[in-house]
């Protein structure tokens, strides 16, 4: 099992001390003042303050532990994305096998995501279209979903380096059956593969729940 390394920093705003779990970590939101922190090799860059989010009506909320399929994880962060129509959050769930995962939850449904290794550029990025097929490493993906979306807010530990207002193009797909994610930055392209869950494979633990 892979060891988790705590890292330890202080905000570049508040100066607060803060602990950070994950090893994919590439900002994280300061929980005294709001400020988002770059993480770098050389320390933090403060890049203004993420907006605060209302609490949460799912099952996910920052610091809570759980399993999926029997895996442990702990809930590290937030993002909401923002769109013409509304907004959507996405959970960052660090496992204690050292993985992490997005987990979205949206109309009663999950799905999870985990970060594939792009090593090939997509061609054409800029004008890919619904219903198009666009080839994304060894898989062919069928293009269903084009958003483009901002960043509202966030909390906790995101593997991103998101900072507010920033605006990105997000596409949904599926290659044989698998749901695909493609996420167009200024200066970043993520995929992740995903696949839905069923709310009867993630439990969360009763110690932290404040229903239970
Ligand atoms: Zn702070």
């Amino acid at each position: 099992m892979a060891k988790i390394k705590i890292r330890r920093i202080n905000c570049g705003s508040c100066g607060a001390p803060v602990e950070i779990k994950s090893a994919y970590t590439k900002s994280m939101v300061c929980p005294y003042c709001d400020t988002t922190n770059m993480i770098e090799d050389q320390g933090v860059d403060p890049k203004g303050k993420m907006a605060k989010l209302s609490d949460a009506v799912g099952i996910f909320s920052i610091g809570r532990t759980g399993t999926l399929n029997k895996r442990k994880f702990e809930v590290l962060g937030r993002l909401r994305y923002g769109y013409d129509e509304g907004f959507w959050d996405e959970w960052f769930l660090q496992f204690d096998d050292g993985q992490s995962g997005w987990v979205t939850e949206e109309e009663g449904e999950c799905s999870i995501f985990t970060k594939e290794l792009v090593t090939k550029p997509i061609e054409n990025v800029d004008n890919i279209r619904v219903g198009q097929m666009v080839d994304v490493e060894d898989k062919r993906v069928f293009i269903t979903e084009i958003t483009d979306c901002k960043i509202l807010g966030g909390e906790g530990e995101l593997h991103y380096q998101v900072s507010p207002g920033k605006e990105l193009v997000h596409y949904e797909g599926n290659a044989g059956g698998k749901l695909v994610s493609i996420e167009l930055w200024p200066k970043e392209l993520e995929v992740h593969k995903g696949e839905p869950v069923s709310y009867s494979q993630i439990k969360m633990d009763k110690e932290d729940d404040p229903y239970a």
